[in-house]
């Protein structure tokens, strides 16, 4: 399986040289050459296998240069319960009558992020130990992204990491589930400044080649491919699990920011997976939104971005958009690069309304999308809890209002849950006025040891703390 760039680069790559980038050279995001077809036969042969099985299966379709025995030891030892709560990994649990709630947040940092990040850093210490290389990981988060990525590279050989968060900013939980990490290897700076300060730092350093050349460092951010891939699977297991037969379709929604995951479900349904719907769920920052809905792609200013009850999925742009977009223009390189590089360079934003394309975005390819507000996301919360006995975080309860606007009769919908209640107890609090119950293992981290540092936002503050902790 070759790998190319969205934007037409002539160079075709495979699966461990994209692993540890990020763009492609030419500022695209790397695809397939083709999407694997999965046909009924197959299906019918994974519909029972255990879930590290399943990944197996479905990676090697896109992996060919790790040896078969060493991939399904990684998936193996990524997709245990022991890490994952249960042996169904993703267990799916009905709420009503064909509506479903798929649980992807049950990993070590209790969001879906786990689901791909806990196999990247498998993936990342089997190939830096192949190669022998080294790499610091350096990144910006403002709570699920940091967390997730720390608790999958904690410990690993070869990697370190280097987490740079808004000082004071995060959830006391969020800051508790990061900051008591002890691994010698993970490294929390809290910075003097608000988030966009924490991502001007990372794009500043990363921007010195020369210092990121000498000092090997990469990212794990949404766009990377491997994530991604990662994604795919829980897509066919909560398929199985909400099926009895492999001809029937089922649908998603999907609580969305970067679109990494529900770009995840495109590729599952362009792999053959009986996909009807895709419904794409955003809160008030709602540039997804108001693509589907007009064919107007406009990104936000920082300003225009706002801090919502479901923050992570406040995004002024949505990074894994062009893969789709992609898809969407047929694959015409020259067609993307004016859509991402001049319309949007030029004006901030590109329209499709008028293009034959915008139409298949719902026709051939199955998206929709719905919007929700604070108040729809507390209605959410309530309503489940008194119907269904069920607690559900705020930006589950974004996918399970756009969910409930998109139901076809006989079609089972199944809404992705992208983090559990504790994590954003506040919302949930002011929903029901009481806190969701905590899973054993976080009883009392706020009180845990903290081990972090306090920088300015200065990326040569954060350069010199690099270079002084990398030998
Ligand atoms: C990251 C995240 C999202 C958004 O996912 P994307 O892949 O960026 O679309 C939604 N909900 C939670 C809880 C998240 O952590």
């Amino acid at each position: 399986m070759n790998y190319l760039s969205t934007r037409g680069h002539a160079d075709r790559k495979r699966f461990c040289e994209i692993l540890l980038e990020g763009l492609a050279p030419d500022g695209g995001l790397y695809l397939p050459e083709t999407y694997p077809q999965v046909d009924t036969a197959t299906l019918a042969k994974w519909r029972t296998l255990p879930y590290a099985e399943l990944a197996f299966e479905i990676l090697s379709l896109y992996i060919d240069d790790i040896p078969a025995a060493d991939l399904k030891a990684i998936c193996a030892k990524t997709y245990t319960a022991e890490v994952f709560g249960t042996d169904e990994i993703v267990p799916l649990r009905e709420l009503e009558d064909g509506v479903y709630l798929e649980a992807l947040s049950n990993g070590p940092t209790l969001a879906f992020k786990d689901m791909a990040m806990q196999l990247l850093g498998n993936l990342f210490e089997y190939e830096l130990a192949r190669r022998g290389a080294e790499l610091n990981i350096l990144g910006a988060t403002s709570g699920d992204t940091g967390s997730a990525a720390e608790y999958a590279m904690r410990g690993k050989k070869g990697v370190r990491v280097f987490m740079t968060s808004p000082d004071g900013r995060m959830s006391p939980f969020q800051q508790a589930q990061m900051f008591s990490l002890q691994d010698a290897n993970i490294h929390n700076i809290a910075i003097t400044g608000v988030f966009d300060d924490c991502q001007d730092i990372v794009k500043a350093v990363s921007n010195d080649l020369a210092f990121k050349r000498k000092y090997r460092i990469g990212t794990v951010n949404s766009i990377n491919w491997a994530r991604l891939l990662a994604q795919v699977v829980y897509y066919f297991a909560g398929y199985f699990q909400a099926t009895a037969s492999n001809d029937k379709p089922v649908s998603f929604t999907v609580p969305s920011g970067n679109f990494g995951n529900v770009c995840a479900g495109h590729v599952a349904r362009m792999m053959g997976l009986p996909i009807q719907t895709l419904v794409v769920a955003t809160n008030e920052n709602d540039v997804l939104d108001e693509f589907f809905r007009t064919g107007v792609y406009r990104v936000r200013a920082a300003v225009d971005t706002h801090e919502t009850s479901s923050p992570s999925m406040d995004i002024s742009k949505a990074s894994n958009f062009e893969r789709f977009v992609f898809d969407l223009v047929g694959r015409d390189p020259a067609r993307l690069r004016q859509l991402f590089v001049d319309d949007l360079g030029l004006t901030g934003s590109f329209d499709l309304s008028a293009d034959p394309a915008f139409k298949q975005a719902a026709e051939r390819f199955g998206f929709r999308s719905g919007r929700s507000t604070h108040a729809d996301r507390l209605a959410m919360i309530r309503d489940t809890e008194k119907r269904f006995a069920t607690l559900i975080d705020p930006h589950t309860a974004d996918g399970l209002k756009a969910a409930r606007e998109q139901l076809t009769p006989g079609v089972p919908m199944v809404v992705l849950e992208t983090a559990l209640p504790i994590k954003f107890a506040a919302t949930v609090v002011e929903a029901l006025g009481e806190e969701p119950a905590r899973p054993k293992k976080f009883e009392g981290i706020e009180a845990l040891p903290k081990r972090v540092v306090q920088l300015p936002a200065d990326a040569e503050a954060v350069k010199a703390y690099i270079a002084q902790h990398c030998d």
